[in-house]
């Protein structure tokens, strides 16, 4: 059976205790879901959120992790102990990752083989730069970084794979359903001996995903979810999100 499609929110660096009322709203309004729900705040707020949420059906995640178990690496968050405060997801590669911290492609693979041996789905991101569109290198960005970013032993179950064009990330942009179309399309086909079980890997759109443009986002071929920013942090925002899949 194939698995659930998936609505992820990523709070980036915002948040704080008093925002968890938002994850009591959002279970109030959405008890049932049809859809997996995932929620990924800063760090130090995994645990806090995982106690609220209970028995309610929201997954927790991190937004990074560390390549090594343990050791000297300062301000850094290894994917064992996401997993023990109760995360089961964590994204990696996310493009604010990659340009802010310079994470390459061979970085990300090795967060990913950490994050699966710690027992938790790595959610990989890919996505081209506008100069990059323009130049007409969308579909050679996206194969070579999902090449470079998939660890070996990614299967269906560990394994959720995000196209997040930069230029629409929090830019209100999105590209066309035809474009969205291509790319997942090539994502799906560039999975196979890659992945085990690459049919059934959740491809998501990400990038400016709004309650008004869900419905045609997810109408999308290959289209198994979306990975949310800014439209994840209010649960009146996120919550139609969610009930569009
Ligand atoms: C993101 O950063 O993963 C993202 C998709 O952001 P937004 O929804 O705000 O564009």
């Amino acid at each position: 059976m194939a698995p659930r499609k998936l609505a992820a929110g990523n709070w980036k660096m915002n948040g704080d205790l008093a925002a968890l009322a938002e994850v009591d709203r959002l279970l109030a309004a959405h008890p049932a879901p049809a859809c997996e729900v995932l929620l990924c705040p800063p760090a130090p707020l995994v645990q806090a959120m995982k106690a609220r949420i209970g028995g309610g059906a929201i997954a927790v995640g991190g937004q990074d992790c560390h390549a090594r178990v343990s050791g000297a690496h300062t301000g850094d968050v290894s994917a064992a102990l996401l997993k023990d405060v109760g995360a089961d997801y964590v994204i990696l590669g996310h493009s604010e990752r990659r340009a802010d911290h310079g994470e390459s492609d061979a970085d990300v693979a090795a967060k990913a083989t950490a994050a699966h041996a710690a027992g938790l789905v790595a959610v990989i991101c890919v996505g081209e730069t506008e100069a990059q569109r323009d130049a007409g290198e969308t579909l050679a960005v996206i194969a070579a970084q999902l090449a470079g970013s998939i660890p070996q032993g990614a299967t269906a179950a560990n394994t959720v794979i995000a196209y997040e064009p930069v230029w629409a990330i929090g830019t209100g942009r999105t590209p066309t359903s035809a474009q969205i179309a291509e790319v997942h399309a090539l994502m799906r086909e560039r999975l196979q001996g890659a992945v085990s079980g690459a049919d059934d890997v959740r491809l998501l759109y990400g990038g400016s995903v709004k309650p008004g443009n869900a419905a045609e986002i997810f109408a999308i071929p290959h289209v198994d979810g979306a990975l949310v920013g800014g439209a994840s942090l209010k649960a009146a925002d996120f919550g139609p999100i969610v009930a569009a899949l």
